[in-house]
C-alpha cells in the first residue's frame, strides 16, 4: 500500500468514527481530497486508492494537472478565491466551485459554462468568523445572493461552505459549523433545496461532521504538509 492509500484509509476511518459518534450515516459524508501544490504522481496514487473528487485552489497549478489526468474519471472542485479574469477557466475545467461569494462571479460562471457540460455545481462561501481578510458573504447578505445564484441557468446551487478562523477555540469553531447548518435550514425553509454543507478540514473534521458536514475538504492529512 502506498503512503497515500494508508493516509486516505485513516481519513476514512476518522470520518466513519465521527459520523458514528454523531449518530449519522458515514455514507452521507463525501471526502474531497485537497491536492493543491501536490504533484500529479500523488494524485494518481490517491486515484489508485479509489479517490475521485479532488480540490484545487490555484489555477496555474491545477490546469496542467487536470490536462495530464484527463483520461481519469476525476471530479475537479475549485476551492480557491474566485477572480473575475479567472471565471472562464473555472467554468471550463471544474465540476464544482466552493468559494462563490459575489453575484458578478456567479453570472460570469453561468454565462461561460460550456453548453456541453452539466451545470456547474456551486457552494456559496459564508464568512462566519468575521475576519475581514477572508472570503465569503456576510450572513445577512446570504439569502439575497443564494436566491439570485439559484436562478442562474448554468449553475446549480448545492449548498454552503465556510472556514472557521483556525486560531479560534474548538468551541468557536463548532459554533461556526452549527451556524452554517442553521443557515442552510433557513434557506431550505424559504424554498431552496440545498443538500451540501462543505465544511471541515484536516484539523477540524470531527467538529464539522458533528455539526452536519456533508463534504469535508482534506489536504494535509492525505498528502502531507504543504511547502
Ligand atoms: C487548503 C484548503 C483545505 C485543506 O486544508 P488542510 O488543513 O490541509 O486539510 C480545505 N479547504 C480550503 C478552502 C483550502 O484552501
Amino acid at each position: 500500500m502506498s503512503d497515500i492509500s494508508q493516509s486516505l484509509a485513516r481519513v476514512h476511518a476518522r470520518i466513519r468514527s465521527a459520523a458514528t459518534d454523531a449518530g449519522r450515516d458515514p455514507n452521507t459524508i463525501r471526502l474531497l481530497a485537497v491536492s493543491k501544490t501536490k504533484p500529479e504522481a500523488m494524485l494518481r496514487q490517491a486515484y489508485a486508492a479509489g479517490q475521485r473528487a479532488f480540490g484545487e485552489n490555484y489555477l496555474q497549478d491545477a490546469l496542467p494537472k487536470i490536462a495530464a489526468l484527463e483520461a481519469l474519471d476525476i471530479e475537479w472542485h475549485y476551492i480557491g478565491r474566485i477572480q473575475s479574469n479567472k471565471t472562464r477557466e473555472i467554468a471550463q475545467h471544474f465540476a464544482w466551485v466552493h468559494g462563490l461569494d459575489k453575484l458578478k462571479h456567479a453570472q460570469r460562471l453561468s454565462e461561460q459554462r460550456p453548453p456541453e457540460l452539466p451545470p456547474l455545481q456551486c457552494c456559496i462561501q459564508v464568512n462566519l468568523s468575521g475576519e475581514a481578510s477572508k472570503g465569503g458573504v456576510a450572513p445577512d447578505q446570504l439569502p439575497q445572493l443564494a436566491e439570485a445564484v439559484a436562478a442562474l441557468p448554468r449553475l446549480q446551487l448545492r449548498g454552503l461552505m465556510t472556514m472557521p478562523d483556525p486560531h479560534s477555540s474548538r468551541a468557536e469553531q463548532s459554533q461556526v459549523f452549527e451556524r452554517l447548518a442553521q443557515l442552510r435550514e433557513q434557506l431550505n425553509t424559504r424554498g431552496l433545496q440545498l443538500d451540501t454543507l462543505s465544511m471541515g478540514m484536516s484539523g477540524d473534521l470531527e467538529l464539522a461532521i458533528a455539526a452536519g458536514a456533508t463534504l469535508v475538504r482534506i489536504g494535509t492529512d492525505i498528502f502531507g504538509a504543504r511547502n
